[in-house]
């Protein structure tokens, strides 16, 4: 039988999305849209002492943003297996774990919590690694003891192997695994043992993941097997390192939060698109691809077994392309909240203007505000001193030139054609190089030595204000 596609991504709630995650939910994302699959996200928040106040609703509205949607989500139960939270599934844990211990395969250990310290203690003498067995585990309740923690009982000679889609063959076993425990006192299940149980009471057909949790898959396994449970398929993807430091990027990293990168400006499409890459390799020459180009070609059968790197400047570049391959109109519309104050407040069409000049040049939406705030407000003129360090000419020059320039702005139609036209003239009547001379006018006009067309930019400005800004 063909299972349908299912996948999800299961953060715990205990911070904000960060590029690792955020490429781990696109890479379910795109997996189950390719196959017409249903991607789940599930909250992982059992660990209640971790949780951070507000982090569900972030993660949430930041997937929203960059357009990750899902099937079934928080705000989304689905009417065969009920809500995608963990909190809210506890009867489910404690069914299956009565199963369990039915079977023999979990049992309850009232070992204190000075008792287990001290056992660890003792291995670590000895030098061995420490691993909880049943033996060890105390099964009555003892004086200062009421409380127990279920285990599950991992037998010696297990021997467990499994084709992980991007690692390959992978075998461990029991004699390396220790009873881990699936309910801790409290009653709430822990991370291994919930997720194993929601995924397959959500039918998750593959499980992508960071390949930080390869060493916690024989543990899910075993519970599979045991619970006569088919497996999933496992795809464990290789991190994301930083192209400073060349360690994986952290989740403390600020700079490496998915949010950063909203607010930056840069488009989901880009963001995704460069992610996509980071770790999958379509083996084209190709590297621009809308969302739709993705859904259709993704293959986890393509991701890579070593580490990626995250470069902010390749981001950029990707942003920029996708910024080209945007209308005009589209631009435009998309521009209003990244002009600087003065510039929101100004008119569309001058704005459409300035930004026709400038949107070719522009790599994300947080640059656009200073690229063109000179157009909106009058720039402090630039010191004699400055004109003269960055020009090269002498005060003689400088006093000449402004006069001439005074004269052709004056006669001037003020299109850009005939703008170059007559300034171009002008340098030559001056005898002075046009490089020299347009330094000269661009930090009049714009007060820097860097900006877009000159004669276009005078156009945009307009006849006066241009005039304004060469007398000050
Ligand atoms: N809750 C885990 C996390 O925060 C999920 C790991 C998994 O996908 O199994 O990463």
């Amino acid at each position: 039988m063909n299972q349908k596609i299912r996948t999800r991504f299961a953060p715990s709630p205990t911070g904000d999305l960060h590029i690792g995650s955020l490429r781990t939910a696109l890479f379910n994302w795109l997996w189950a849209r390719r196959n017409q699959g249903e991607f789940i996200l599930r909250l992982e928040d059992t660990d209640q002492n971790r949780l951070v106040m507000d982090a569900d609703k972030r993660l949430l509205s930041d997937l929203k943003d960059l357009g990750l949607d899902w099937d079934f989500g928080p705000n989304k139960p689905n009417s065969e297996f009920g809500s995608c939270i963990q909190s809210q599934r506890l009867d489910i844990y404690q069914t299956a774990i009565k199963r369990l211990l039915d079977q023999d395969i979990a049992y309850k250990d009232y070992t204190s919590p000075e008792d287990l310290q001290e056992l660890r203690q003792q291995a670590q003498k000895n030098k061995e690694p420490f691993l909880f067995r049943r033996n060890m585990a105390q099964e009555a309740p003892g004086k200062n003891n009421q409380s127990y923690v279920i285990r599950i009982a991992i037998p010696d000679n297990l021997d467990l192997t499994w084709q992980d889609v991007v690692k390959g063959q992978q075998s461990w076993q029991g004699k390396n695994i220790g009873d881990f425990i699936a309910l801790k006192s409290d009653g709430w299940p822990t991370y291994h043992f919930a997720n194993v149980i929601d995924d397959y009471e959500m039918r998750i057909s593959h499980v992508i993941r960071a390949d930080e949790w390869l060493s916690s898959t024989p543990k899910h396994l075993y519970l599979f097997d045991c619970l006569n449970w088919s497996r999933p398929q496992y795809v464990h993807i290789p991190p994301i390192l930083s192209s400073n430091s060349g360690q994986k990027l952290s989740k403390r990293d600020q700079d490496a939060r998915a949010k950063n990168l909203i607010d930056k400006g840069y488009l989901p499409e880009a963001i995704l698109n460069y992610l996509s890459l980071l770790g999958w390799n379509p083996k084209i020459e190709q590297e621009i691809y809308t969302i739709d180009n993705l859904i259709k070609i993704f293959d986890i059968k393509q991701i890579q077994v070593s580490p990626s790197r995250f470069d902010s400047i390749r981001l950029d570049w990707f942003n920029g392309q996708h910024l080209r391959l945007m209308s005009f109109t589209d631009l435009l519309n998309q521009s209003q909240k990244w002009w600087s104050e003065i510039g929101q407040k100004a008119d569309r069409s001058y704005k459409k203007q300035v930004l026709e000049l400038v949107y070719q040049r522009l790599k994300k939406w947080s640059e656009l505000a200073e690229l063109t705030d000179f157009f909106f407000q009058r720039p402090k003129s630039p010191s004699q001193e400055i004109l003269l360090k960055k020009t090269k000419l002498d005060n003689q020059q400088l006093e000449d030139l402004t006069k001439a320039s005074m004269k052709a702005f004056k006669t001037s139609d003020f299109s850009a054609s005939d703008l170059e036209l007559k300034l171009y003239q002008l340098a030559l009547d001056q005898k002075v190089s046009p490089s020299k001379y347009f330094t000269l006018l661009r930090l009049k006009v714009t007060g820097r030595t860097i900006a877009p067309g000159l004669f276009e930019t005078m156009h945009v400005l307009g006849k006066n204000e241009s005039i304004a800004r060469l007398q000050a």
